[in-house]
This record gives C-alpha cells, sequence and structure tokens, in this order.
C-alpha cells in the first residue's frame, strides 16, 4: 500500500514538474526589428474620400438599387486607377461585381484573390444627428477618415487598388496571378459573391490564398496578454434558426385552462436556456489558444494554456463566463422572437418562438434540430427551420498551411510585437462562397482600431490605412 501512494505521489511529482516546465519554456516569439512601412501613395487619402462619397448603400430589396450610383462607383474606379484598368483585364459578373486578372509569370501557380466589397450599409435617418461628421462627406480629421463604409469594406476595396496601382506603376509583374474580385452586395444578399464563384467553378478555376475581410487586431481582447493580437479568420460558424410553435385552444380569459399554448412555449424555451449544447474545442480555437499561451502575463492562465492537455476543461469553464469566449466553444442557441396574443381578455391559441443559432464547424443544422427537439422533449411542441437564411459552418484553413503561415509572415512584417492567431468568424462574409474553390481563405485586415461598424461614426486611422496599404503590397510581391 505504501509503496502504492509513493509511486502515485511520485508521479503526481512528475506532472508537477513537466507541467511548470512547458509553462515556463513557453516563450514568445516576438518581432523585435522595427517595421518600416511605406509611405501612403499621394492622393489614397483624397481616393478613400471619394469611394466615401459615393453613398453605394446596399437596399433592402432590388428595386430600391441606386443603378446610377454604382455605375458613377466605376466610372470613379476606371479614372482613379488607370493602370489597372488599362493593364489588367476586368471581368463583370451580374452587373457590378468585378474580377480583375493580373497574369502573373509562373502560370503552374494556383492564382491568390484578393476580394473586398464596396456597397455599405444604410445610414438610420434617426442617428444622423449623433455622428461627428457627415455619414457620406468622407471628411479627414483628428487622424481619421470618417464615413459609411470606411472599414466595411472600402477599406480593404481601396488599399488593395492603391497597392496594385502603384505596383503597376513601377513596371512590377507578379509571379503568382492575382484576381482582384470586388463585390456589390455583401451586405444585403452576397448573391454577387456566389456568382462569382459560380463563374469561376464555370471556368475549373481553384485558388490558392484567398484573402478577405473578417479578422483584425485588437488589443482588448484579453487583459493578461500586452500585445496586439491580430486575430487571422480561418472558418465561418453556420446559421440557423427554428421555428418553435405551440398550440392549445384558447378562449376567455375568465375561464383559464391549466396550461396555456404560451405555458407550453414558455417551458420549452426554459429548458432549451437551461439546457446550452455542449462545450467543444474545435482545432482552430484549440490553435487559437496555443498561439496566445506564451504572451499571457498571468501565470496560472499561462500555465492553463499551455497544458490544455490536463487543463481543457478548466480554460473551457473559465471561457464559458464569457459570452464572447463561449460563442467560440459552443453552438450557440438564444431565443430572439416570441409571439403571442392579440387582446389582454383573450387566451391565444397560438404561441409563437424562433431560436437563433450559430453552429460551430463540425455540427450541422440538423444537429441543432436534434439537440433542441430532444431537449424539448414534448411533441406537442412544434419544431420548424425557419426558411430565409440558413448557413451550414464553412469548412476551415488549416493553421499550418502554408498560405496561413504566409498570412502570418506578412502581419508580423507590418505590426511590431504582434501575436498572430486563427479565429472563426461568427457572421457571414463574401469569401465563405470561396472555401468550395480554395483551401487557403482567410478573414483578414491589418485594422487596430476599427470603430462604428455598420453604426454611428465609423472612421478609420489614417495610419490603419497605411497598415492595410503595406499588408496588400506585400502579399501582391508575393512576401
Ligand atoms: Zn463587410
Amino acid at each position: 500500500m505504501k509503496k502504492i501512494v509513493r509511486i502515485l505521489g511520485l508521479l503526481l511529482f512528475a506532472i508537477f514538474i513537466f507541467v511548470i516546465i512547458k509553462t515556463i519554456t513557453n516563450k514568445p516569439s516576438m518581432n523585435k526589428q522595427e517595421v518600416n512601412l511605406l509611405a501612403l501613395p499621394e492622393k489614397a487619402i483624397d481616393h478613400m474620400s471619394a469611394a466615401i462619397q459615393l453613398r453605394t448603400e446596399t437596399p433592402n430589396d432590388d428595386y430600391q438599387f441606386d443603378t446610377a450610383t454604382f455605375m458613377r462607383y466605376r466610372t470613379f474606379l476606371e479614372t482613379t486607377y488607370p493602370l489597372i484598368h488599362k493593364n489588367l483585364p476586368r471581368t463583370i459578373v451580374d452587373s457590378f461585381n468585378y474580377i480583375y486578372e493580373w497574369k502573373g509569370t509562373d502560370t503552374s501557380i494556383l492564382p491568390m484573390v484578393l476580394m473586398a466589397h464596396y456597397d455599405v450599409v444604410p445610414v438610420e435617418a434617426s442617428a444622423i444627428k449623433l455622428w461627428h461628421a457627415k455619414p457620406y462627406g468622407g471628411e479627414i480629421k483628428e487622424n481619421y477618415i470618417w464615413g459609411r463604409g470606411v472599414l466595411d469594406d472600402k477599406s480593404s476595396m481601396i488599399s488593395i487598388l492603391e497597392a496594385a496601382e502603384s505596383q503597376l506603376a513601377k513596371g512590377f509583374q507578379p509571379k503568382q496571378t492575382i484576381l482582384l474580385c470586388f463585390g456589390a452586395d455583401e451586405e444585403s444578399s452576397g448573391k454577387g459573391a456566389t456568382a462569382v464563384v459560380k463563374y469561376f467553378k464555370s471556368k475549373n478555376k481553384r485558388f490558392d490564398l484567398v484573402v478577405d475581410e473578417g479578422g483584425e487586431i485588437s488589443t482588448e481582447d484579453n487583459k493578461s496578454i500586452k500585445a496586439p493580437i491580430a486575430s487571422i479568420g480561418v472558418g465561418e460558424k453556420g446559421y440557423v434558426t427554428l421555428v418553435l410553435t405551440a398550440q392549445k385552444a384558447g378562449g376567455h380569459s375568465s375561464i383559464p385552462a391549466s396550461h396555456t399554448a404560451i405555458d407550453m412555449l414558455s417551458n420549452a424555451i426554459s429548458k432549451v436556456s437551461a439546457n446550452p449544447m455542449p462545450a467543444k474545442l474545435t482545432p482552430p480555437i484549440e490553435a487559437y489558444l496555443n498561439s496566445i499561451s506564451a504572451y499571457n502575463d498571468n501565470f496560472f492562465q499561462k500555465m492553463g494554456l499551455s497544458n490544455l492537455w490536463l487543463f481543457k476543461s478548466v480554460v473551457m469553464n473559465s471561457m464559458a463566463e464569457n459570452p464572447n469566449t463561449n460563442a467560440l466553444i459552443r453552438t450557440t442557441l438564444v431565443p430572439t422572437v416570441f409571439n403571442s396574443g392579440v387582446r389582454d381578455n383573450v387566451i391565444p391559441t397560438f404561441a409563437t418562438a424562433y431560436i437563433n443559432s450559430r453552429i460551430l464547424p463540425g455540427q450541422s443544422s440538423k444537429d441543432v434540430f436534434d439537440y433542441v427537439q430532444r431537449t424539448i422533449n414534448d411533441t406537442s411542441i412544434k419544431i420548424t427551420y425557419y426558411k430565409n437564411y440558413m448557413t451550414e459552418p464553412s469548412p476551415t484553413t488549416d493553421v499550418n498551411s502554408k498560405n496561413y503561415k504566409r498570412v502570418e509572415k506578412v502581419v508580423r512584417s507590418i505590426v511590431k510585437d504582434v501575436v498572430v492567431a486563427p479565429m472563426l468568424m461568427v457572421g457571414a462574409t463574401d469569401s465563405r462562397n470561396y472555401r468550395e474553390i480554395s483551401d487557403g481563405v482567410v478573414n483578414f485586415s491589418p485594422l487596430t482600431d476599427a470603430k462604428g461598424y455598420h453604426g454611428i461614426d465609423e472612421r478609420m486611422l489614417i495610419s490603419d490605412f497605411q497598415k492595410c496599404f503595406n499588408f496588400y503590397t506585400l502579399l501582391i510581391k508575393g512576401e
């Protein structure tokens, strides 16, 4: 017996030593050298300002589509970027989606795609008074460029165009063919990107690296990490909404039955809320934890992150406590609509609720449906899919692939002391469609201070514009 205790003690001690060694040898690989950024081209800021002044709003329905403004935007592109329009053949897909092809010297390499969209969400009329600049003025003040769409996503589009135009001016020709793809309806239907990908598929095209908007650089994610974190999106969660309906004969509220349709549905919703889907560590999030582990200032957090083989459940429990990190390890379920009743003295016959779910890679809308059905376990509640919008989780880009490593290297060469980590995107972007024809889709642009997405005071730091310009320039140059 004593011997067993002694062996167990020795084993525990060995594990303890192993954990400590793994923690203290997990050192950050910081890029200490100074970064030398190229200056923005002379007219780049004026071009960005002009792009914002063209109000390329995405409408809710096709009938309100402002063709004249989208035509003006096309003319703006043609006159502002003459070398691109002279040297890179343009294909127009579905009226306003553009593909520019920059032939490389080595056509045996699969092409790279740099993509962005130039439609913007409308500005709420009631919120205009809250803005500190004209939403479509393209004003430049306090080191920012202001206006709807400057971040989402004209920051990427204009930076890509400035980078390509200035390389063309130097007579540069890339080794790898580069396609510049710009969409006109990402904020509404996203049909343009679907049509573009269909066009590529009809030509049997496949791509190497595809870079789209999505991930950014943040210093606020984790208080224990003092360095900026560049999050490179490597996959997108899926999206499904379930409609729950309870039906029971209603009637006069003066003689109520014991259990109404509202009671039945509330009961079902409470069961779903009380039983979240189990947490799961997917490969991109495990890679994210590994990437940030070395930079954590808090010894105990660092120990947990450096030894996931032992502390996985502790780390996941702590992630589950914060809604932002919880969404990374779980297919989420949340009631978003609850409808029932018409008058205060009538017991309603129907009650309907929507449950919105964002699905982790590796699970499906069918898994969500089955889970909700099992959890409610009540055949009187009818469950159906909400058909308007639904998408399965995307495949994910391997963080050990050359494409991911290439973007990581470029980010490190434009931002000093940055932590680069993969991330799962919770919203859908145009690049989702490209995952069918590329294993190297990533979502990233080097914005460090992105404020006002879809809201008031959308603005971009001029220094972020410079970072974006440098980011795309390095990618174009094949770094
Ligand atoms: Zn966008």
